[in-house]
């Protein structure tokens, strides 16, 4: 039996791929000085010449594989790209540095890069600044095509393995319309914003195993299990009839699950539990239907705004909320107010700034940004309200640390509100208003908002990353991120007592409510409302069948009565076991 495990990094998606690998180096090359001959001038000049022309015809080609429901967003950032391409700063300048300073292609290039950069670095306005990206991704795509020719033939990115340094979840976003078998990254972690998409796309995914793009070769075949983080390298016959196996066996769970797809989710002792879905883009409506889902209790809107040239208008955003709202044919939609900042960050030029803070993750992001930038809040809200008036619409509003910015956040929504009256715009004027609990602050003063709202939200993400003080984006200290820390679990429980003391609902959207081992743990803690990627939810709702709340929930009094001493992860199996 032959093969190279290449790395164990970190399973950030629980599935299985096997495919050809993709070197994606989009931001590593950067070429150092190199002159050539005065007679190679002119074949140097028509190399840079068709890496050009391979360049636009890559994009032509990617765009033409975009699905016209979304081509408009990501057909302009990608026709910005193709008049760069044309643009003589970029064509005809670094020829002229070919030719009298017998530069190489890749050098003049680099210098004519470094050179717009400067000016856009100096320029006043933030928006333009920005435009310093497009430069970058244009720069890196001639780059990749001059420094690789066969990579630069290789445009599909169909059924392959993507091996970058890291990937933003812009780049996702793009990926996934281009069909890519897995991604295995060098940095990131589970948690990050990148594999949470990942796994609501299933894409199998393996992040932080560093220097993997220095160790595998372009085209080489991969398996990539995404469970156990693990990539293999020339695997022999014998371990690829394993993995075909492993990809046979999910695939019969999967099909074992989908008879539960009509089933209520009930558990043994007859109580009923509500399991929604988390969505990011309207694409994400049929898996949230094929699976069953009661709602959506998460719907990410920040991804509306990522590889763009501009921010969606208030028409946009109501198109997109119909689209939603209309396709899930009456369930109810929580739509999360623009979560911005920290590791969700724009990319393409989009002029929604935050700027650079020196920890981003305790920045300006989410409401904080959208208290400061009211003019990036409103047009989202009209489209929200306005999007209540044709289905079951909540709002809920991410990062609250405070109960002034919860205030201030119901005065603009209120204003907003008397605004459509004034210009006789119908919106549903009970359109439940509720707060993600993602800060330990919040959860801490579950009760102060619980009183002031009309439903409470868990992101575990970021409660886990707050309160263990660990950046959910850094795989150094991923160890560390432990949902079954006491101190999470204590503000789980508090925050699920507050709302209860209200009697308001408060449900779990963050990743921990999609994840089987820990469902009958927090139904004994009294959680009923579970939000998670649309394919965790038959997993879940096996679980909820085969659980007997009053026992689950003596056994997590139990456990939180020895919190501290207690082998918690030896009482889950327990609990999971019974
Ligand atoms: C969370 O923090 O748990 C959450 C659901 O929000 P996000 O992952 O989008 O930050
Ligand atoms: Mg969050």
């Amino acid at each position: 039996m032959t093969m190279t495990c290449l790395g164990i990094g970190i399973g950030a998606s629980h599935s299985i791929a096997m495919g050809k690998a993709y070197l994606l180096a989009r931001r590593g090359y950067r070429a150092t000085p190199r002159w050539i001959q005065p007679n190679q001038v002119e074949a140097e000049v028509e190399r840079f010449q068709q890496a050009l022309e391979s360049a636009s015809q890559h994009l032509k080609s990617v765009r033409s594989r975009i699905p016209e429901s979304i081509a408009s967003d990501i057909s302009q950032f990608i026709d910005t790209h193709l008049l760069m391409l044309e643009d003589s700063a970029l064509t005809d300048a670094p020829i002229a540095l070919i030719r009298t300073k017998h530069c190489s292609a890749e050098w003049a290039l680099q210098l004519r890069r470094d050179a717009l950069v400067r000016v856009f670095d100096e320029m006043e306005d933030p928006y333009l600044r920005t435009r310093k990206n497009d430069v970058d991704h244009v720069v890196q795509q001639i780059h990749k095509i001059l420094y690789n020719h066969d990579q630069a033939q290789e445009e599909n990115l169909e059924k392959r393995v993507i091996l970058a340094p890291d990937l933003t979840p812009a780049d996702t976003i793009l990926m996934r319309h281009q069909g890519i078998a897995a991604f295995v990254t060098e940095y990131g972690s589970p948690m990050s914003h990148t594999a949470i998409l990942a796994r609501s796309l299933g894409i199998p995914a393996v992040v932080g195993i560093r220097n993997v793009t220095r160790f595998l070769q372009h085209g080489e075949q991969l398996v990539v299990d995404g469970r156990r983080g693990v990539v293999i390298a020339d695997a022999d016959e014998k371990i690829l009839e394993h993995f075909r196996r492993r990809i046979a066996e999910q695939q019969a769970h999967a099909v074992t699950l989908r008879r539960l797809r009509d089933q209520p989710a009930i558990t043994v002792d007859g109580q009923s539990i509500s399991l929604m879905a988390n969505i990011e883009l309207p694409e994400d409506i049929e898996t949230t239907r094929s699976n069953g889902a009661g709602g959506v209790g998460l719907y990410r809107t920040e991804f509306l705004y990522m590889n763009r040239e501009s921010a969606p208008d208030e028409e946009e955003h109501l198109r997109t909320y119909l689209a939603v709202v209309q396709g899930l044919g009456g369930i109810p939609v929580t739509i999360r107010t623009l979560d911005l900042g920290a590791d969700k960050q724009v990319d393409g030029g989009c002029p929604v700034l935050t700027p650079p803070a020196c920890n981003p993750a305790l920045g300006l992001r989410a409401i904080r940004l959208c208290l400061k930038e009211p003019d990036l809040f409103k047009p989202q809200l009209r489209a929200i309200l306005r999007a209540s008036a044709y289905g079951p619409v909540r709002i809920m509003i991410p990062m609250l640390s405070n109960l002034e910015e919860l205030h201030k956040a119901r005065r603009i929504i209120e204003d907003t509100q008397d605004e459509l009256r004034g210009e006789g715009i119908d919106f549903d004027p009970e359109i439940p208003l509720g707060g993600m609990i993602e800060v330990p602050a919040a959860a801490l003063s579950a009760a102060s908002f619980a009183r002031h709202l009309d439903f409470l939200s868990i992101g575990t993400n970021d409660l886990i990353q707050y309160t263990l003080a660990i950046d959910r984006v850094d795989d150094q200290v991923n160890y560390l991120f432990d949902p079954l820390h006491p101190a999470v679990l204590r503000l789980i429980k508090m925050t699920i007592d507050a709302a209860r003391a209200a009697s308001i609902p408060v449900s779990m959207c963050g990743e921990m409510a999609g994840d089987p081992r820990y469902t009958r743990l927090l139904l004994g803690m009294g959680l009923r409302n579970f939000s998670m990627q649309p394919d965790a939810l038959l997993d879940v709702k096996n679980s909820v069948r085969g659980s007997d709340i009053r026992r689950l929930s003596e056994q997590a009094a139990a456990l939180f009565h020895e919190l501290d001493m207690a082998d918690i992860g030896q009482m889950l199996r327990k609990i999971n076991s019974d």
